[in-house]
Parts: C-alpha cells; sequence; structure tokens
C-alpha cells in the first residue's frame, strides 16, 4: 500500500499534521513498545494498532474495500494504487504457485481477502486472519462458495494456529520499523515452512515522494505509513530463521511495495 499523494488524493488519511508529528516520534523511539504475552513472545501494542483497527473498521474500509474491487467508482490514485496491489497479489500467487492442494495459509491481515480467495480457489487451505471485522465480513462476503477459504477477525499478534505457509501483505506498512521485526518474529513462529511478506521500501527517493505526500492537505484521513529499510527487513527474516529466496519491488506512480518469498532454513 502506499502513500505519497495518495495520501491526500486516495482521500484515505488521519490529521496529516498530526500524523506527519506522530511518525517522526514514533521514528525517533528508540525502543519499541511491547508487552510479552505469557510464553508467546513479545508482542507489539502501539497506538498504531488500535488506529489501524479503527481507521479499517471506518473510512478505511469504505476507501480499501473499493480500491481492492473491480468497482469504477475511484479516482486517478485509486486506480493507480489499485493497479500497483494487484501486481504484488499476482506476484505472490505467481511465487506460491509451486504449492499443492491441500497444503495449509495463514494469510495475516487479510482485508477483504484478494490474496486469500484465489488461494483457495487453488485448492489451498487458506485461512484469513484480519484486526478489522468490517475486512473480515467483506472478505466473507466474496468467499467462493466451496473453496474452503475461513475468515477471523482478530490481531496476528495473537494468532496461536500455525500453517505451512504464512502471507502478510501490505501490513507492516502500518507499524514502525521496530513493530515490523517484532511482527516478523511473531509471524515466523507460525510459518512451517515458508514466509512471504511485503513492505513499503524505505529508499532516499521514496522517504522524498512520502514526505511531499504528506505536504498536501488532506481533508480527509489516512493511516500513518512507515517504510522499511530492505536490510532491517531481511536481518529480522534472517535472525528468525528465514532466507530469502527472492524479493520483487511493485511500484506504480502512487504505489510502492517490496514482497520477499521467504523459507525456514531446514527446509533448504
Ligand atoms: N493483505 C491484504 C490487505 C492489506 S490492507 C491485501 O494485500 O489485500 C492492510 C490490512 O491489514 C487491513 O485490512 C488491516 O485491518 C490489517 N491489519 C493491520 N494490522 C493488523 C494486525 N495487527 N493484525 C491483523 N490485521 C491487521
Amino acid at each position: 500500500m502506499v502513500f505519497t499523494a495518495f495520501v491526500s488524493a486516495a482521500g484515505a488519511t488521519t490529521r496529516v499534521a498530526a500524523t506527519r508529528r506522530q511518525s517522526l516520534c514514533a521514528q525517533r523511539r528508540t525502543a519499541p513498545r511491547w508487552t510479552a504475552a505469557a510464553g508467546s513472545g513479545p508482542t507489539v501494542t502501539t497506538d498504531d494498532k488500535t488506529e489501524v483497527a479503527q481507521y479499517f473498521n471506518g473510512t478505511g474500509f469504505s476507501r480499501w474495500a473499493k480500491i481492492y474491487s473491480q468497482s469504477t467508482d475511484v479516482n486517478v490514485v485509486q486506480a493507480d494504487i489499485r493497479r500497483g496491489h494487484a501486481e504484488t497479489v499476482d506476484t505472490v500467487l505467481e511465487w506460491l504457485g509451486d504449492e499443492g492442494a491441500g497444503v495449509s495459509v495463514l494469510d495475516a491481515g487479510c482485508g477483504v481477502g484478494s490474496l486469500s480467495h484465489p488461494l483457495a480457489t487453488r485448492g489451498l487451505q487458506v485461512h484469513g486472519v484480519d484486526i478489522s471485522a468490517a475486512m473480515v465480513a467483506e472478505a466473507e462476503a466474496r468467499a467462493v462458495e466451496g473453496s474452503g477459504v475461513s475468515f477471523s477477525v482478530g490481531d496476528l499478534d495473537a494468532i496461536s494456529r500455525g500453517a505451512e505457509v504464512v502471507c502478510c501483505v501490505d501490513v507492516l506498512i502500518h507499524y514502525t520499523s521496530g513493530d515490523a521485526v517484532l511482527m516478523i518474529q511473531r509471524l515466523a513462529t507460525l510459518a512451517r515452512r515458508r514466509l512471504v511478506l511485503s513492505f513499503a521500501p524505505s529508499t532516499p527517493w521514496l522517504d522524498l515522494l512520502k514526505k511531499i505526500g504528506a505536504l498536501f492537505p488532506g481533508a480527509s484521513k489516512a493511516t500513518r505509513a512507515y517504510l522499511h529499510r530492505e536490510d532491517v527487513i531481511r536481518k529480522a527474516v534472517e535472525e528468525a530463521g528465514f532466507s530469502v529466496r527472492r524479493s520483487k519491488l511493485c511500484k506504480t506512480s502512487f504505489y510502492f511495495s517490496t514482497s520477499l518469498d521467504c523459507v525456514r532454513d531446514e527446509e533448504q
């Protein structure tokens, strides 16, 4: 997902000025805020999480459910983001083309099921979890009958049931790099053999674009968007016992997201 002019033009925000201030503060934090959940390792408990859940149950739901659909009621920026996101989903679908029917997949932060549905239609055993009840309801409404896909409302930090393959697409953008690292650690405990994730990469040029986008006076609201350094994300993946097999940056004018296909080291 993304985020330059998208902040104003796609009209998806939360208090732009405050957002920028908070975002800078968040980046200055030396340690992420987390607590240890009994027996399950560190858990992110940031304000971002509350805000993200509220956003995707409210204004964010109507915006993103539309972007992640075939609706013609989208503006130029939203249509551009839709194209970029579709490219990311297609990339992940292509990568997972070597997974046979019956393989269990956990789609963490599944949204309206843009990835879950085509995977389930192929015969994979897919369960999607999302922190937003509205997104989950929409995912359920879009389910193809007989595909066996299931969904539940929940925080990915609290999921206890693992799967052979865990996907987490365009979710880490909502969290600081410190929190994203904790989430990767958590996702790695759930992924028995393969982990596919995407994040908005931080490069000098994309950082600048994001700053320019944040200057646009948005009448509406956007969630905070955090770009992550690829080396930080890769290190987290590797320290969690996975190796990056391939990566791909999908980029349009208003969308940029890098996907990583990672396999558990003992599976290599
Ligand atoms: N992965 C989907 C949706 C991306 S939008 C796709 O690519 O189509 C980001 C989604 O992540 C939103 O639906 C949001 O509600 C969800 N999300 C954000 N933080 C989450 C968390 N901590 N646990 C579960 N879902 C989360």
